[in-house]
């Protein structure tokens, strides 16, 4: 059976991921920060498949030790998703150091200290696939968000810099989500004013909202041997948003 590890795995999109993952038949643990009650409801809809941990990915200390608990009870994972992530929006010249720090330690340099830990253990257990959950804005910048698209542009050089040196053993990928329906999303575009809503819709070809599950589609695709000879890549969901 194969082991999947997702961060940020109890909410969200990263909630929908852990969920596919423990359908097709995954033991899964998912990572969590804080949020208890989001936990506890991820693990009794993952009937008897998925474990909630917590792990802040901005800390070493608890990073290594969860990392070390997670080989020890279940071998090595075959799937990472690093998928937890924060936006601390503000203009650029509003932006303090903090808003800086705190998005590039959960964004990047968590998905790096994550991967770091457990891919010596998948790659000599046969290897797998890393997907990073990054964002369109990695690619096209936004207002207000320097903090946010840096650290996923950084997500998305890591990436390939990873698939160059853990192939043949490791496939890793990007996956970028559009405009996708979460609480997060809603609450910082205010998405539930029809007219706001209305004016983001009018942007997207498809004319909707990304569903948690459209993720999942493609998560599915890039952990599966369907996507086999897929590596380095970058897998963008978004209804059509934005064209490269
Ligand atoms: P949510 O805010 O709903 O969920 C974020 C998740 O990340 C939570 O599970 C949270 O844990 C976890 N998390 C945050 N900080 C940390 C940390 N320091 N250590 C461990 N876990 C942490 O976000 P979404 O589901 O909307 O987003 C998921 C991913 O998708 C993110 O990487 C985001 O950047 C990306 N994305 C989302 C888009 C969207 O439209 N929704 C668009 C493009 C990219 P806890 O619940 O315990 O606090």
């Amino acid at each position: 059976m194969t082991m999947s590890v997702v961060s940020g795995g109890t909410r969200g999109i990263g909630q929908a991921l852990s969920l596919r993952l423990a359908a097709l038949g995954h033991q899964v643990v998912a990572l969590y920060r804080g949020d208890e009650n989001a936990a506890q409801q991820t693990v009794r809809a993952g009937d008897g498949r998925i474990e909630a941990l917590r792990c802040d990915v901005t800390r070493p200390d608890e990073i290594r030790s969860v990392c070390a608990r997670i080989t020890a009870e279940h071998g090595a994972p075959g799937v990472l998703v690093n998928n937890a992530g924060v936006n601390r929006d503000r203009p650029f010249l509003a932006m303090t150091g903090e808003d800086w720090d705190t998005v590039l330690a959960t964004n990047l340099s968590g998905p790096f200290r994550l991967s770091r830990a457990l891919a010596p253990a998948m790659a000599a257990a046969g290897g797998g696939s890393i997907v990073n959950v990054a964002s369109t804005t990695a690619i096209r910048p936004r207002a207000d968000g320097a903090n946010y698209c840096a650290s996923k542009a950084g997500l998305l050089q890591l990436t390939k810099c990873m698939a160059l040196e853990l192939a043949p053993h490791i496939r890793v990928n990007a996956l970028l989500p559009g405009f996708t329906d979460t609480q997060e999303v809603t609450e910082r575009y205010r998405l539930d004013e029809p007219s706001r809503r209305a004016a983001v819709l009018e942007t997207i070809p498809e004319r909707r909202l990304g569903t948690v599950a459209d993720i999942a589609d493609a998560l599915e695709f890039l952990v599966t041997a369907r996507s086999g000879y897929v590596t380095g890549q970058q897998l963008i969901v978004d209804g059509g948003h934005f064209m490269g």
